[in-house]
């Protein structure tokens, strides 16, 4: 008989791990209160890029510090009480921003987002989803020189890294994106990035690659969990209406709520909650983007999405379900209409996100400790639509005793689970 594993989660992560451990031979069931790609993994940018090797809490945020303190910038806004009630987490990741820590940061999230790169082609394909794919790369764009130099630190480790970028000036620009207003000086093309049309739409393409193949998919709301070892082995999944489902093996992929639910089994997870909004927008006089771009100096991303252009934020620390706020999307908003002509939004509110993040900026992949037959695959922080693949195979590789393609050390959840 196949062995059975009830995988948590139907964003991209938990979806792609639903997806690797069906093709290992697993019985796979794959359980979320929503229908798979709804929560984080729908809103976010769409892009796949190595560039993404540098976490936020590098050395420049410590040299930002007196700026963000100020509360007012788009790039960063935090609530007090909750960085407060939350010390823990916040104290080691600003400890976690010097150099030598994000070195070895970005080369474990390099060989992740190289390895997810490859797993999202061949699922790409599988799913039949490859028309939503871009390959013209992404661009960093600065409104003026300092703000360009002061980008050096991340430019340096594309260079250290071997990323394929081109630093472009104001004409070159220009030439790249006509319809973007001339009011950046420089910018940084990385120009091996892919990006997706509609991230929601490739993560339910892959949910219905997973149900062909055999998979289960049961729509309910987890309530807790219980440890069977000492009984008849294995775990039991407790959700809504007091149904019980129980497996052999369990994989925890709820992306920012998997410590409520660890919480249940006296797990207690250090988790920042990066939170963005994203709404979508028209253009004025048919103007167009052919890449996501980031533009630096306003604080926001601006990627053409099937939707339309969808603005998304930069971090909003705060708890993971308080009520959305909208100063910082606003104040995106007007940055964005002085690069680009947009025109009215789509929808009538902001959609709120949250990027799920350890103190490291690394995910945790791998087996709990000193629980047998409970895995975790969670803490994707800016990245987790890119690498939810990557993280599949090394999380299935080690389920099957095999050696991962890459080092999974770096992302084991010893760094901070007991
Ligand atoms: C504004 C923004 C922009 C971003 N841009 C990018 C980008 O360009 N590229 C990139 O790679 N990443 C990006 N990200 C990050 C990326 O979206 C996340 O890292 C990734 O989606 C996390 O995936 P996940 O599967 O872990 O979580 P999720 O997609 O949130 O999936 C978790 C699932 O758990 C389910 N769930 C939660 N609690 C329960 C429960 N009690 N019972 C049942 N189900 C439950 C939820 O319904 C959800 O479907 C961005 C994020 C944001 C917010």
């Amino acid at each position: 008989m196949a062995r059975q594993v009830v995988v948590l989660g139907a964003g991209i992560v938990g979806v792609s791990a639903a997806l690797e451990l069906l093709d290992r031979g697993y019985d796979v069931t794959l359980m979320d209160r929503k229908f798979p790609g709804e929560e984080t993994s729908y809103g976010n940018a769409g892009v796949w890029t190595r560039s993404s090797l540098v976490p936020i809490n590098n050395p420049t945020l410590w040299k930002n510090l007196p700026k963000f303190v100020s509360n007012r910038t788009t790039a960063l806004r935090y609530y007090l009480p909750f960085l407060m009630r939350n010390l823990n987490w916040t104290f080691r990741f600003l400890m976690n921003a010097r150099q030598s820590k994000v070195l070895e940061t970005a080369a474990a999230l390099d060989q992740l987002i190289s390895l997810s790169m490859q797993e999202h082609m061949r699922l790409l394909a599988a799913s039949g989803e490859q028309q939503r794919l871009s390959e013209k790369g992404w661009m960093f764009l600065y409104r003026t020189q300092s703000g360009f130099e002061a980008s050096q630190f991340a430019r340096d480790i594309f260079d250290h890294f071997e990323l394929d970028t081109e630093i472009l000036n104001a004409d070159q620009i220009s030439d790249l994106e006509p319809s973007l207003n001339r009011i950046f000086t420089a910018a940084t093309w990385i120009k091996d990035a892919k990006s997706i049309d509609n991230p929601g739409a490739l993560v339910a393409g892959y949910g219905k690659l997973f149900l062909a193949k055999g998979g289960k998919f049961v729509q309910k709301t987890v309530q807790s969990l219980s440890d069977l070892s000492t009984t008849s082995g294995g775990w039991k999944v407790i959700a809504d209406g007091g149904d019980s489902f129980v497996s052999d093996d369990l994989v925890v992929a709820l992306g920012p709520w998997t410590p409520h639910i660890l919480k249940s089994i006296g797990i207690d997870v250090p988790m920042g909650y990066e939170r963005g909004y994203h709404m979508h927008f028209r253009s004025a006089n048919g103007g167009h983007l052919q890449r996501p771009i980031c533009d630096a100096s306003g604080g926001y991303v601006l990627a053409p999405m099937e939707q339309g252009f969808r603005l998304t934020t930069g971090v909003e620390l705060d708890a993971c379900d308080a009520p959305g706020k909208l100063n910082q999307f606003e104040q995106a908003v007007s940055s964005a209409k002085e690069a680009f002509p947009l025109s009215g939004p789509v929808e009538n509110s902001p959609w709120m996100g949250r990027r799920p993040t350890l103190p490291d900026s690394r995910p945790i992949i791998g087996a709990a400790p000193k629980r047998k037959g409970l895995w975790l695959a969670f803490g994707h922080q800016h990245i987790g639509f890119c690498t939810g693949p990557g993280t599949a195979r090394v999380l299935a590789d080690l389920m099957t005793g095999q050696s991962p393609p890459i080092d999974a050390k770096p992302f084991c959840a010893e760094r901070y689970l007991r």
